[in-house]
């Protein structure tokens, strides 16, 4: 009849649209290949100029072996919140303090000066809060923007990115510029002992709870990860012994073109609207910050193919950023009812009807389903190079992970390990969730290094 021929006909366009974002296990073989290799060049003493994966080292040689005691301060600067901590290791267990510190958007994109001087105020803060003032506590200072570290307590700020821009603070080392602020605060009791990105954080703070996990992962506002690499391969930095742990910075892979046959008209568009055009492209594909914009465009383009809500587009729709990487939450939680998914798109002023909502999630659960299975292609390339660097057959590694989208969406997990499983089949890899991963790793690799010295 002619219904069900109109129905068809629709399929197969909801198809059509869809095919680029399915990913094949062919695609994700590929994908795994390419950040390999990508991996290789970046981790090379010469070529990595042009590698998107920078791999740069972190000077952290070592995972926690549960020996370390202290007490330690330690900092958190990069993700929603600005926080001071105070750490407490001992044979019992870690116990913390913190306070959260608003940082103004006047501050972030300020003169560096100013920056460093109100951190330093929000630990003077917190040092008389905590009564801590008189205690000279070794301080490890989490700082999650690239940078190229030159020792634990010696790192260049590379870029700003997620909303900072301080002035004068690009090529210069944060530490520095948090201890000069120190002396013009005349607070004179600072010991930065190290600088650590957020993945290594995490990685430590779960390497305290399982000696087994040395990989790090963040899936939240963006996604990265980090490893203990061998410190021969590590072309960039001198020594033969040992490993260290390399913050991959994947979320830049692809932005050499390597990548441009995954990428759909979809994430063109949303990539065309961002700060960092161009930049950060794996990101782009994976994590909490484009998730819902992805969606957005192709409901869009759907409503134009007169696909969805009669071909009626509402002034909402339109909006950006309307729609919120957390609604790909709620609408793929299993039973929920579609009544659910309707006060939703209710919300956005669409009229869905029960089609519709069917509609609706099938494109959530092809967006975030992609962005799983693009994780665990980079996962993948990430534990077959340790197993083989090991000369293992088999390699039974943990990774540390945190971020919100990971640790909220309700299938994100469970198709990222899928995934890996099917892509890395000789590497046996458990998934630990990092609680306060960020405060908790910054003083855990501070405990490390005094261990060491
Ligand atoms: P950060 O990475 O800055 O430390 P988070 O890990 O909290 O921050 O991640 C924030 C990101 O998580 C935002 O991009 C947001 O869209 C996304 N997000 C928030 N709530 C949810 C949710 N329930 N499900 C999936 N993603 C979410």
């Amino acid at each position: 009849t002619a219904v069900a021929q109109r129905v068809l006909t629709q399929r197969h366009e909801v198809e059509q649209l869809l095919a680029p974002l399915r990913l094949s296990r062919a695609d994700l073989e590929r994908v795994q290949g390419l950040m390999r290799q990508e991996m290789e060049r970046g981790l090379g003493r010469d070529s990595n100029a042009d590698a998107s994966v920078r791999m740069l080292p972190t000077y952290v040689c070592n995972t926690p072996d549960g020996t370390e005691r202290g007490d330690f301060l330690a900092l958190d600067l990069g993700g929603t919140n600005f926080r001071v901590l105070v750490v407490r290791v001992m044979q019992e267990g870690i116990h913390m303090a913190s306070e959260i510190y608003v940082v103004p958007t006047s501050i972030m994109q300020g003169t560096g000066e100013a920056l460093f001087d109100h951190i330093i105020e929000c630990i003077m803060d917190f040092q008389t809060k905590q009564n801590l003032m008189e205690q000279v506590l070794p301080l490890g200072f989490t700082f999650s923007f690239p940078c190229k570290q030159l020792g634990l307590d010696k790192a260049l700020l590379l870029t700003w990115t997620k909303g900072f821009s301080a002035s004068g603070c690009v090529g210069q080392d944060v530490v520095q510029l948090l201890r000069e602020a120190a002396q013009r605060k005349q607070h004179l009791a600072l010991k930065v002992v190290a600088v650590v990105n957020d993945t290594v954080g995490t990685m430590m703070a779960c390497g305290y709870d399982d000696p087994r996990c040395e990989i790090g992962l963040i899936v939240g506002t963006g996604t990265n990860a980090c490893y203990m690499e061998e410190r021969k391969n590590v072309g960039t930095v001198e020594g033969e012994e040992g490993r260290m742990c390399i913050n991959m910075e994947w979320g830049a892979f692809g932005d050499n073109g390597c990548l441009d046959d995954i990428f759909t008209t979809f994430d063109r568009m949303v990539d065309e609207k961002t700060i960092n055009a161009g930049k950060q492209r794996f990101e782009k594909l994976i994590s909490g910050m484009y998730l819902g914009e992805i969606v957005r465009h192709i409901l869009l383009a759907m409503v134009d193919k007169q696909l969805l809500f009669r071909g009626k587009p509402s002034l909402k729709l339109q909006t950006r950023d309307i729609f919120q990487t957390k609604f790909l939450s709620t609408i793929e939680t299993d039973g929920l009812a579609l009544q659910h998914v309707q006060g939703i798109l209710r919300d956005l002023e669409l009229d869905a009807s029960f089609e519709d909502s069917v509609l609706v999630r099938e494109v959530c659960q092809t967006v975030s389903l992609r962005a799983a299975q693009l994780c665990a292609a980079g996962l993948a390339a990430v534990v077959e190079k340790m197993r083989e660097n090991r000369g293992l057959a088999q390699l039974a590694v943990t990774v540390g992970v945190d971020g919100t989208l990971y640790k909220m969406h309700p299938h994100f997990s469970h198709n990222l390990q899928q995934m890996l499983q099917d892509l890395a089949p000789n590497c046996a890899v458990t998934f630990l969730q990092s609680e306060d991963g960020s405060g908790k790793g910054a003083a855990l690799v501070a405990a490390v290094a005094c261990r060491e010295t």
